[in-house]
């Protein structure tokens, strides 16, 4: 994502409401945080928000998190959705750390339009990559589930190799998201893809294990 300067970054950032800084304290007590029992999914690369905000006004009985690695691009999510939502949380983290952020809490992964990472020696860094797989093992609850949106055939490609061989069992896969009657909140990037012509790959997983 190309960013460029954002003076009152910090300011937005100090004065956030839903922006968790303190989130190695929240670990284990998400739940206690949102005031209820809702099911919590987390977004990872949530970039300006538009998805989770969607998602959090759509989906008022579930709990949303979005983590997103840069602070710039936090902050211009921030900025444009100013007002806190009772469902939803950020947090400025890189999605390796998660581990730090939560316990077994987690019970659905959103990864949109992640970086897709294209070198064979970068394979690691791509979200769905084994090793990721296996830090999401530790937050996922008892049931996991990975719902995947891309315009990139080597991610598109490579995630279903992965999520194949780590056991994930395929509920649904798409080759044309916006031509097809599955449920769907767009993305920043979505959109533009779309202007484009270009077609979004989708898939849902799950593991019970
Ligand atoms: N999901 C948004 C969308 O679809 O419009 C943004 C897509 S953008 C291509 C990918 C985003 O993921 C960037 O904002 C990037 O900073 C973030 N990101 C990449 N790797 C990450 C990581 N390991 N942890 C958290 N965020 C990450």
């Amino acid at each position: 994502m190309r960013l460029r300067s954002l003076k009152d970054k910090d300011i937005l950032l100090d004065n956030c409401d839903y922006l968790i800084k303190n989130y190695k304290e929240i670990k284990g007590n998400w739940q206690k945080k949102f005031k209820n029992n809702n099911p919590i999914h987390l977004e990872i690369g949530m970039g300006k928000g538009d998805f989770i905000q969607g998602m959090a006004r759509k989906y008022p009985d579930i709990n949303f998190i979005g983590i997103e690695k840069y602070d710039k691009v936090i902050g211009r999510a921030i900025k444009k959705y100013p007002v806190k939502l009772p469902n939803l949380f950020v947090i400025n983290m890189d999605a390796k750390d998660l581990e730090k952020a939560f316990d077994k809490e987690i019970s659905h992964i959103y990864l949109n339009f992640s970086d897709p990472w294209p070198k064979d020696r970068h394979a690691k860094r791509r979200l769905t990559s084994i090793e990721f797989l296996k830090i999401y093992d530790k937050v996922f609850k008892d049931k996991k589930r990975i719902t995947l949106k891309t315009d990139n055939l080597i991610l598109f490609a490579s995630s279903l190799v992965s999520l194949n061989n780590y056991g994930y069992k395929f509920l649904n896969v798409n080759l044309d998201l916006a031509n097809s009657d599955i449920p769907n909140v767009l993305t920043e990037y979505e959109v533009k893809f779309q202007n484009m012509g270009v077609r979004i790959n989708y898939l849902d997983v799950e593991k019970l294990n």
